[in-house]
């Protein structure tokens, strides 16, 4: 009794802390690991070229998912399958005992169908739409489920493998969420998603509101219509009063109104105009109030455009379409994720500084569970635009290392 005692306290603080990591890193079977991803750093760019040059704009992650889902298993990856919203997942099983661990770098990208996304290179510069955001996270991950191939290292918990859908803006994150709502539900410990170049960690989710708003009216003749409410001039009233709120610095609290559109000719009173608004926020209570000001200011537009034309024939409506909610979230630093994070990337020989920003883990960070995003090495510019590029630099192959740490580590490995 005592002494299956004395073994659980023994085993505990290998489980809770980060101390190990360094210990971890420097075991031989590890190095070996560690290693021959930096020996197969070609392949690892040779994956995240040739995934970059399938499209995969949002919603249709279908053809690379398949590509995808063809690397998984040919790396031996155990139960691969894609699940109902398209997400791939292949499994690493543990011994048994340990936490289970997602690594996961999404499929999507912004650009439309119909995008160039052809890849070109000039020595470690790879220029090509999708090749840091989130080629470099999917290549990254298959370097690290590569590594495990074939090698005696054990995990006491199984690491899952995930290319994921939906995390860029029209995705609303539907891939993580249904990870953690069906597909992995319950099952999920620690989640890890690699997403972008660089060597930061985020532990810290930017939350956002985002909206379609909408005024409404019959519209009619410039002049002959004249005195009915007018929706341009309802949306005028209405991004004024947003211009004006006041946001807090700390919490990074922030608005923009985006895109406006509406209207027919310079002569007619428009039928509707609308803009597409855009909040964010560290902190869920400040991103509630810039919400309820910001609908407030909405319906005061409204009303005052109403009042303004009182013997008008026409009232206009408002509406508000969601075009997505994200979760905001924050995790201390001294969290056991981030503290692994942080030491692996030490073991490493970089010191990761510690971001908020709005990524797949804001979904396990806003449900109060243990996720980051990390970077995936190298270094990388103009994500989202047509000239994004990412480069190898010297030592880019830190990435996939740093991620098979940060996964052996949280799988209970030490
Ligand atoms: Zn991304």
């Amino acid at each position: 009794m005592t002494r299956s005692l004395a073994l659980i306290a023994l085993a505990l603080p290998a489980v809770l802390g980060a101390q190990d990591v360094p210990r971890l890193a420097a075991r031989p079977d590890v190095a070996i690991l560690l290693d021959s991803i930096r020996a197969r750093n070609a392949w690892t760019l040779t994956q995240q070229t040739t995934l970059c040059e399938i499209p995969a704009p949002p919603f249709k992650e279908a053809t690379r998912g398949l590509a995808y889902k063809a690397e998984f298993e040919r790396v031996g990856l155990t139960n691969v399958r894609v699940d109902a919203v398209g997400n791939v997942i292949g499994e690493r099983r543990g011994t048994g005992s340990g936490p289970t661990v997602v690594l996961a770098g999404h499929l999507d990208t912004v650009f439309p169908e119909g995008t160039d996304v052809r890849v070109t290179r000039a020595g470690t510069r790879y220029t090509g739409r999708g090749i840091g955001d989130d080629c470099r996270g999917l290549a990254v991950v298959l370097s690290v489920a590569r590594a495990l191939q074939n090698t005696a290292v054990q995990t006491p918990g199984t690491i899952i493998f995930v290319g994921n859908v939906g995390e860029e803006g029209p995705g609303n994150l539907r891939g993580t969420r249904h990870l953690y709502e069906r597909e992995l539900k319950d099952r999920i410990d620690y989640f890890v998603s690699v997403d972008g170049a660089g060597q930061s960690v985020t532990s810290r989710a930017v939350g956002s509101h985002r909206y379609r708003v909408t005024y409404k009216g019959r519209g009619g003749h410039s002049y002959g219509a004249f005195g009915n409410p007018n929706p341009a001039h309802a949306l005028g009233r209405a991004i004024a009063a947003i211009a004006d709120i006041q946001v807090p610095t700390t919490p990074k609290t922030t608005f923009n109104v985006g895109v406006i559109s509406g209207g027919t000719s310079v002569n007619s009173i428009p039928f509707d105009a609308s803009m597409e608004l855009d909040m964010r926020s560290e902190s869920a209570r400040a991103l509630d109030e810039l919400d309820a000001k910001a609908q407030r200011a909405l319906r005061k537009a409204l009303a005052a455009e109403n009042a303004r034309w009182p013997r008008g024939r026409d009232r206009l409506s408002l509406v508000i379409d969601t075009i997505g909610l994200r979760p905001a979230g924050a995790q201390p630093d001294s969290a056991r994720i981030v503290r692994v994070a942080t030491a692996a990337g030490r073991a490493l020989g970089f010191s990761p500084d510690i971001q908020a920003s709005s990524t797949d883990a804001n979904v396990p960070i806003g449900l109060g569970k243990p996720g980051i995003t990390i970077d995936g090495g190298g270094t990388g510019g103009g994500a989202h635009g047509l000239d994004e590029w990412y480069d190898d630099g010297a030592d880019g192959w830190k990435g996939p290392q740093w991620a098979l740490l940060v996964a052996l580590a949280l799988a209970g490995a030490r």
